[in-house]
């Protein structure tokens, strides 16, 4: 039996104090309390929802700081009491869903994504920009052995709202001709577009006018067309994904879609959305928002990335740099997603 790992007192960690720049300091290794299990973070990726906490987008973040990050793997160094579910040195992988309350309307019913008090990892509750996190026994996934920190640490968020999306848009793909739209390939969509040609769909890509760097990243990725968002897709879509943040998407996607098309939006926020002709949503088109996860949709997607072979495109910066890092997406200058190793 070996040792189990001697945990510091001490760690570094970027904080956000409601300021723009995060700070980089060293703080207290959070203990584990009941039903929640210590983790030495491996990697975590920055999400665009980072950048929506830290931005202020997102109202009501932990005061008088957080630590933002939430698409964290890790091993478990601790458990705190009550914890049968996990054992020490398991590689656990932790979302943005963070607890739910397991009572309300939404929690009885298997909507637990709706649910009316959730916490949120790097928002409500401390994240995985650390070294070191806590994170309830109940949303930690257990991950394969065999994966690369690094690569996975994507999955956990951009992976899984894609997942989530996926979901939306194929009864209307599998009815038509299996034509997905893709707005916005960054982290979430160049994950996306892989398991949905895996499942025999063709991806339509639409980027930032000009962005032939993410034009050329789809292509190679097997799209079926890329283009520049504000373009008509040259075949009616059956359904369309909007990862973007432009409300401006929603009637230029709508334009694309075909009668009883599924237009998915799966940002967790969005400029508004310019007002629109009626026709461009008749004849029976459906637009659908996609919000937070449920443990099925990790449960499914993990299962799903065991058997199949996803690949992600990472660009990876030190705990440090996370302003960088940050810095880095905000700029679209990137193809896919950007990883902080503490
Ligand atoms: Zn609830
Ligand atoms: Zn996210």
């Amino acid at each position: 039996m070996t040792a189990p790992e001697k945990i510091p007192g001490k760690m570094q960690a970027m904080l956000f104090k409601g300021r723009s720049v995060l700070d980089f300091e060293t703080i207290e290794v959070p203990a584990p309390e009941a039903g929640q299990v210590l983790i030495k973070v491996e990697a975590c990726a920055v999400c665009r929802t980072d950048l929506h906490v830290i931005d202020g987008d997102l109202k009501k973040p932990k005061t008088p700081w957080v630590v933002p990050g939430h698409e964290i793997v890790g091993r478990i160094v601790a458990l705190g009491a009550d914890v049968s579910e996990h054992k020490i040195g398991e590689r656990v992988g932790v979302p943005w869903l963070a607890s739910t309350c397991g009572t309300c309307a939404f929690c009885r019913r298997q909507e637990e994504n709706l649910c009316d008090e959730p916490q949120f990892t790097g928002y409500t509750k401390d994240g995985g920009f650390a070294q070191y996190t806590v994170a309830d026994k109940r949303f930690a996934f257990t991950l394969p052995e065999k994966i690369d920190p690094i690569e996975f640490s994507p999955m956990l968020c951009a992976g899984l709202i894609g997942w989530r999306c996926l979901r939306f848009a194929r009864p209307a793909l599998d009815k038509g001709e299996g034509r997905l739209g893709i707005y916005g390939f960054g982290a979430a969509g160049h994950i996306v577009a892989q398991v949905a040609i895996q499942m025999g769909y063709k991806i339509y890509a639409f980027v930032r006018k000009g962005d032939q760097q993410a034009i050329d990243f789809a292509l190679s990725l097997g799209a079926t067309y890329a283009g520049a968002s504000d373009e008509v897709s040259p075949q009616t879509l059956d359904a369309a994904i909007i990862f973007a943040t432009t409300g401006e998407l929603v009637p230029a996607a709508l334009k694309s879609l075909r009668k009883g098309g599924e237009l998915v939006l799966g940002g967790i926020h969005m400029s508004d959305i310019p007002a629109l002709p009626y026709d461009l949503l008749w004849g029976e088109r459906t637009i659908q928002s996609v919000a937070n996860l449920t443990r099925l949709d990790g449960e499914e997607f993990i299962a799903y990335l065991a058997k199949n072979k996803v690949t992600t495109s990472t660009t990876i910066r030190p705990l440090a740099e996370a302003n960088q890092a940050i810095a880095l997406l905000r700029g679209g200058k990137i193809s896919g997603a950007v990883v902080l190793r503490p």
